[in-house]
């Protein structure tokens, strides 16, 4: 994993070699802050670490306060083009800001950001994504891409470093997975801050977890990538639980039930598609690192998934309950799902 620089978003440090952290973003308007109160403290219960909302309005920049009073995840506050809503809402008291300084406007406009930034300790993440590529490095590099993609954002980078400012951190984005593979690649040999990850715009559920899981997979495997984000039009929940899955399977994150089941074939005799869906809903809070297999034969089951701490294999109306891969119980298949529940919330 390369190292970058350390940041602290809140009690949360991104980078330096610390556990990648997975954000999401809020959907409710700021201001409603019940309810992004409520969805925010939801993101905590599926295993989010880290916030973001968008920042429109001064009501917005208002209800900081009021929200981080009432949650604990660290709040970013995501703003688009107003360097007055920007100082607002670091003093609103958010954990760190989202920014485009291309789209702040003047130096002196983005100074008194920087300097806002500086007096309350918290630190930026700069972004450039295929619409707000440096018309100069369209130039120099013959339209958006990954160069003038890379060089945008090292332009931004200069601008807070001359002004003394070096708690960047930096996002990529682009909605092409190798364009976003390739981005993040050339950027980490650049500099050292910590790298915010995630395919922009990646679609509906199926097809974002399919890109996101290639492009922010790609990435990690090569110890590129600090922190995190899917991106899906949907629940918010859902991009938590794929990016959450990705790290389970990098082995970059273990606190949650790994389950290991196999895909069925002529063989399975039992209605093993029903048992995985509810394990897997009846575990999902529970924050235990242990594999669990659940197999649809007797005779590949235990062997298939030896490296599982507990496990099923099923058959004929049967379950056999396993532990290290040795059988160590036999339930009817009614009984299946709560003995392995039951199995799995006593193992250590
Ligand atoms: Fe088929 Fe058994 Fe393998 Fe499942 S574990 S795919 S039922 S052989």
């Amino acid at each position: 994993m390369k190292k970058t620089k350390k940041l602290m978003v809140g009690n949360v440090p991104i980078g330096g070699g610390f556990p990648i952290t997975v954000q999401t973003m809020t959907t409710e308007k700021t201001s409603n802050i019940d309810s992004v109160v409520s969805q925010i403290n939801d993101f905590e219960k599926a295993g989010c670490d880290i916030s973001r909302s968008a920042v429109n309005s001064f009501e917005d920049a208002k209800a900081i306060k009021e929200i981080k009073k009432r949650t604990n995840l660290p709040f970013i506050a995501d703003i688009q083009f107003d360097y007055k809503l920007a100082i607002a809402a670091v003093e609103g008291g958010c954990d760190a800001l989202r920014i485009n300084p291309g789209n702040i406007g003047s130096v002196d406009k983005v100074k008194l950001v920087v300097e806002k930034c500086k007096e309350y300790k918290i630190p930026i993440r700069i972004g450039v994504n295929s619409g707000s590529v440096h018309q100069s490095q369209i130039e120099k590099y013959n339209g958006v891409n990954v160069n003038s993609l890379v060089f945008s954002a090292m332009d931004e980078v200069k601008v807070l470093e001359e002004m003394g400012f070096f708690d960047i951190a930096i996002s990529i984005k682009s909605s092409v997975v190798n364009t976003m593979i390739e981005v993040n690649r050339k950027i980490s040999t650049l500099c050292d801050y910590p790298l915010h990850i995630g395919v922009t715009e990646a679609g509906p559920f199926f097809s974002s977890t399919v890109k996101s899981s290639i492009g922010i997979g790609t990435l990690l495997s090569e110890g590129i990538g600090d922190t995190i984000r899917v991106s899906i039009t949907g629940d918010p929940l859902e991009e938590i639980r794929v990016g959450k899955e990705i790290l389970k399977s990098l082995n970059l994150r273990k606190d949650g039930i790994d389950i290991v089941s196999c895909p069925t074939c002529s063989r399975t005799t039992v209605d093993l598609k029903k048992i995985v869906k509810e394990v897997e809903i009846k575990t999902k809070d529970i924050k235990k690192d242990i594999k669990v297999a659940i197999m649809g034969c007797p005779v590949n089951g235990p062997g298939e998934s030896k490296e599982a701490d507990l496990g099923i294999a099923a058959s004929n109306g049967i379950g056999f309950l396993f532990k290290n891969g040795e059988i160590i119980k036999k339930v009817k298949e009614d009984e299946i799902i709560d003995t392995l529940i039951k199995a799995i919330e006593e193992s250590k």
